[in-house]
């Protein structure tokens, strides 16, 4: 009887152990599977746009240049050179209208979750389901007593460290193969950290009801019961100060203590689990990827300055311009490198070090030029054909943008005070881009809002001279204040033509109809009173409905 209990117990043990340790792997391997699910979709989605949404585009622009030549024909000629876009529907763009409504709902849809903190449908549902896979592998075919679930907690916890690691990155494989950017990602990797915390108090928990340790008790002289409690302790810590308002308060600061913190986490982890040594195996990868990252960041901001220190590149490579009272354009000249090639709406982080308080504190912002490869074979901001210009425009807000804005100011003032204009130049360090483009070939219609149109007359002067087959540019202006319009009215600098911009503030209070014209360009539509929004609705209604 008593040989039958002492083997029914080893049995138990031996079924604990294997649970230990195989469902840490199998949970594993449900992320790893959905990772590959999301990279192969994207990779279908990627050969689909190139294949399949390219020639409908083509073929919607032949049909629309013949019609438009024939249009203009009928009209006697004219000069604008573009086309009426295609109002066919396509089954084939199904899919794609179908994944875009799910991320519209996913990512725009918000439900206010306390004072001041609103969260995207996709902010909600993702962590619950990661949250509740885990649990269940926490606690499936256990029972109430701790002996079942203790461990397999602490192990649970170990195996997910390199997923964690890797969503932080700015440079991750994760959004390298699934096309999700790493701002997007982030939002998983705030989830899955708060689920170590919990997976690792439940450990803790755990360990405590059962006893840490047969032989040795609970001995805090045990080196690997010591790095764990530290191990916890800064992840609890983390997880408190990683809080949303504590991130818009003092980022800077909550980077510092956040990679203190993580490091600390890492090295605790490892000498908790190298007593347990299969365990190991979880933490050394997190350190890899961990460190890849910050190498890749570093080797290419030094890639990209050696390369402008070898080319003719101005060592104070970027121009500050003041735009408004609390704006500044900041124009960084970098070389003609694939490794920085760009598309719109990608971001780089920023290092002005006469700016910056320390050479790790980087800035992101969207970059708002194109580079010299963009469609039409000359970006906007392209130098020559060995560098190119990165614009950045910044909002001056209270800590490194208002440094950098009192700083442009300070030289302007300086540069009028000694009687000319002045360039305000500044070395940079560019970081960069990251985050993901929208492929706007997809759309049969895009609709793109800006406001403070004087600061971009530049590039929708260049839009306005694009002459791509098929696309129909329809550029409005909705002039809403005229206080905002004297001080910058909208022009498009188009080459050749004079820019019809007021000599100065003072010589124009016009009347409504004295009020200069933008340059006759009959891709532009001003709309001189009312409000944007009022017009902007009816654009949407005509476009949509
Ligand atoms: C992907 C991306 C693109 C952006 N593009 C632009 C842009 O084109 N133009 C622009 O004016 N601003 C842009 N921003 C915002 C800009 O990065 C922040 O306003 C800027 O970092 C604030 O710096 P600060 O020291 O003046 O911040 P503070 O005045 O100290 O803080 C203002 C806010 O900025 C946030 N913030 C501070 N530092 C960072 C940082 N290093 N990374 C992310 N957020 C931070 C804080 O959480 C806080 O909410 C972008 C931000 C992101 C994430």
């Amino acid at each position: 009887m008593a040989a039958q209990s002492t083997s029914l117990a080893s049995l138990d043990k031996a079924l604990r152990k294997a649970r230990i340790d195989e469902y840490p792997k199998q949970s594993s391997y449900l992320l790893a599977g959905l990772i590959v699910a999301v990279a192969l979709y994207n990779l279908a989605s990627i050969v689909y746009n190139y294949l399949v949404i390219s020639r409908v585009c083509q073929a919607d622009g032949a049909t629309s240049t013949s019609n438009a030549v024939k249009d203009e024909e009928k009209q006697g000629g004219g000069s604008r050179g573009t086309v009426t876009a295609s109002s066919r529907v396509s089954i084939r763009r199904i899919p794609l209208a179908l994944l875009n409504s799910a991320r519209v709902v996913a990512y725009r849809v918000t439900v206010p979750v306390g004072l001041d903190v609103h969260l995207s449908l996709a902010e909600i549902f993702i962590p619950i389901a990661y949250v509740l896979a885990l649990l269940i592998w926490e606690f499936v075919r256990g029972q109430l007593s701790a002996q079942y679930w203790a461990d397999r907690a602490g192990t649970l916890a170990a195996s997910k460290l390199v997923f964690i690691v890797a969503l932080s990155g700015k440079n991750n494989i994760i959004s390298l193969l699934t096309g999700i950017s790493y701002e997007k990602l982030s939002i998983l990797h705030r989830v899955a950290a708060r689920t170590l915390l919990l997976l690792v108090w439940i450990h803790l928990w755990g360990r405590w009801s059962v006893g840490f340790d047969a032989s040795d008790s609970d001995s805090l002289t045990n080196g690997w019961l010591r790095s764990g409690i530290v191990a916890g302790s800064s992840l609890s810590l983390l997880v408190v100060i990683s809080n949303r308002k504590a991130r818009q308060r003092a980022y800077e600061l909550f980077v510092l203590v956040h990679n203190v913190l993580v490091f600390l986490i890492l090295v605790c982890v490892y000498f908790h689990v190298r007593a347990f040594p299969p365990f190991v195996e979880y933490v050394w990868p997190a350190f890899i990827v961990w460190g890849l990252d910050r190498l890749l960041r570093f080797a290419r901001v030094m890639y990209i300055y050696i390369l402008s220190t070898r080319s003719s590149i101005n060592p104070d490579n970027a121009q500050l311009e003041l735009l408004s009272s609390d704006a500044v354009r900041v124009t960084v000249r970098v070389p003609s490198s694939r490794l920085l090639a760009w598309k719109p709406g990608q971001h780089a982080f920023l290092t002005i070090p006469s700016v910056s308080r320390s050479p790790l504190e980087a800035h992101p912002f969207t970059i708002a030029s194109l580079d010299s490869d963009s469609a039409d074979g000359r970006g906007a901001g392209a130098g020559t054909d060995s560098e190119m210009d990165m614009t950045f425009i910044v909002r001056a807000r209270t800590g490194f943008t208002r440094r950098l804005f009192d700083y442009a100011d300070r030289a302007h003032a300086k540069a009028s005070a000694a009687g000319g204009a002045g360039e305000c130049r500044v070395r940079a360090y560019v970081d960069g881009p990251y985050g993901s483009s929208s492929d706007a070939n997809v759309f049969p219609n895009v609709i793109l809002v800006a406001a403070h149109m004087s600061w971009i007359s530049k590039e929708l002067g260049q839009l306005a001279e694009t002459r791509l087959a098929g696309l129909d540019i329809d550029i409005r202006i909705f002039v809403t204040r005229a206080a905002v319009y004297d001080e910058g009215t909208p022009t498009l600098e188009i080459e050749g033509q004079e820019s019809e911009h007021p000599e100065s503030a003072e010589d124009n209070k016009p009347s409504e109809s004295e009020k200069p014209a933008l340059p006759d360009n009959p891709l532009v539509t001003v709309f001189r009173a009312g409000r944007a929004s009022a017009g902007l609705l009816q654009l949407l209604e005509e476009e949509i409905g």
